[in-house]
């Protein structure tokens, strides 16, 4: 019989989920052999900085990792980086990676987040096409940012809001925004807000085109033409995208687990289907703890939490998930921070502030909040989390103070 590196929690994908999970374990079992697998080179970092504050000097590249080398070490977690997990067998218990090393495990955590969803439309060239998610990939983006010259970003959603906030405080940059809806965050702001931030956009110098559906991006005489489906089209030097993600399910399809909302099903423990596995992170789908709905969130907060919950069961707690994420985004001097299921398809309630600075915002579902997003409104978050948990019911939203406003 074949012997492999033996672990008793293998964690497959360093990113923040994974990074959680480590502690989470450490905490309760200091004996245990933790391995953690990534694709990347890079211990787990922070990456809501790849879109905002490196770009703007707030942050720096060398305070990204959420720990040092030497705190991995002390806390007896191994990590093997740069060799992506290719095959799991969930009878053996083992996995395999690119450079060929299998290892077995007692229990595994799959935690590999997902990667940029790619354009389905003809795209004649790539080297001057770019999207983001890494490290690696904000590298050369950087690289291409500091060329100069015409771009366009693509995509209404958190990604390319950023970038295009972040690209338009760039020297040089003459910045086209494309969003194929009504404005930047259209799916989440409601009307007087998404008018307020198109406002800002522009005054920041963007070109914004709206309802700009992408047909295609050519290359012509040594420059880009980016057309839409209206007939409308943009010359640029480069372009860079921002479309949504996909998660990184193949390891889970070849264990066969099962599947929930593209992500993998798991229980309020964060366990799959197949009892020596857990998931957590983007690629975790897991009952709402207020709703009991399945529901799959691709933002830091609930990476963490979901993370740090799988590693306390792996290592035997049986504590059911009750964390009701948080989500947040910049965009110029606007701030938000916004709990639960916000879309602007719901049924919403807006109170704003009398001077229109602030904002608070109410989704609804059957009356009930289901989310509540918090515009330039800080250190209400947990108050918000108790009007879901409540399942208050809103019929009217106005400003007397945020969250004391029915
Ligand atoms: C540019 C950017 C800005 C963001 N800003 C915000 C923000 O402001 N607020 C917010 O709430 N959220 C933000 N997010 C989302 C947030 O970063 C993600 O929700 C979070 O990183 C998900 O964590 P995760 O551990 O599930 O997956 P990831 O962070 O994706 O980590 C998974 C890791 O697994 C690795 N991996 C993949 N496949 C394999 C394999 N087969 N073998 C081994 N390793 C593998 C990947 O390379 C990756 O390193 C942002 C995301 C991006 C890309």
């Amino acid at each position: 019989m074949t012997t492999y590196d033996y672990f008793d929690y293998l964690l497959v994908g360093a990113g923040p989920a994974a990074a959680a999970a480590a502690v989470a374990i450490r905490s309760k079992d200091m004996v245990g052999r933790i391995l953690m697998l990534g694709a990347e080179t890079e211990t787990p970092y922070q990456r809501p900085p790849l879109s905002k504050g490196l770009w703007l000097g707030k942050d720096k590249e060398a305070n990204l990792p959420l720990m040092s080398n030497a705190d991995w070490t002390a806390l007896k977690v191994d990590i093997v980086l740069g060799d992506p997990v290719t095959n799991l067998d969930p009878q053996q218990r083992t996995l395999s990676t690119s450079a060929g090393k299998t290892y077995h495990y007692h229990k595994s955590l799959l935690a590999m987040g997902g990667r940029p969803r790619q354009l389905t439309v003809p795209v004649t060239i790539q080297d001057r096409v770019f999207t983001l998610r890494t490290l690696a990939d904000y590298r050369r983006l950087r690289t291409q940012a500091a060329e100069g010259g015409k771009v366009v970003v693509i995509g209404g959603g958190f990604l390319g809001a950023e970038l295009a906030v972040a690209l338009s405080q760039q020297q040089g940059l003459d910045v086209h925004y494309a969003v194929s809806g009504d404005g930047p965050l259209a799916q989440i702001l409601p009307p007087v807000l998404l008018e307020k931030v198109s406002a800002r956009y522009r005054a920041a110098g963007v070109q914004l085109e709206t309802q700009k559906t992408l047909q295609e991006i050519r290359a012509e005489g040594g420059r880009l033409v980016v057309r839409f489906e209206d007939g409308h089209a943009l010359n640029c030097d480069w372009v860079v995208y921002g479309i949504g993600m996909e998660p990184n399910r193949a390891l889970a399809d070849v264990a066969d687990l099962k599947m929930a909302l593209g992500g993998i099903a798991v229980d309020a423990q964060m366990r799959s289907s197949d009892p020596h596995i857990w998931a957590a992170g983007d690629l975790a789908t897991y009952p709402d703890p207020v709703w009991g709905t399945p529901v799959r969130l691709e933002h830091w907060d609930n990476a963490e939490a979901t993370g740090h919950a799988a590693g306390l069961a792996m290592a035997g707690e049986t504590t059911s998930f009750a964390h009701q994420s948080l989500f947040y985004s910049d965009i110029y001097e606007f701030g938000f921070e916004a709990v639960g299921i916000c879309r602007s398809s719901m049924e919403c309630r807006t109170a704003l502030s009398p001077d229109g600075a602030q904002a608070v915002i109410y989704y609804l579902q059957d009356r009930r909040v289901r989310g509540v997003l918090l515009w330039n409104v800080w250190k209400k978050a947990d108050a918000a989390r108790a009007l879901i948990a409540a399942r208050t019911e809103v019929r009217q939203a106005s400003w007397k103070g945020p969250l004391q406003n029915w």
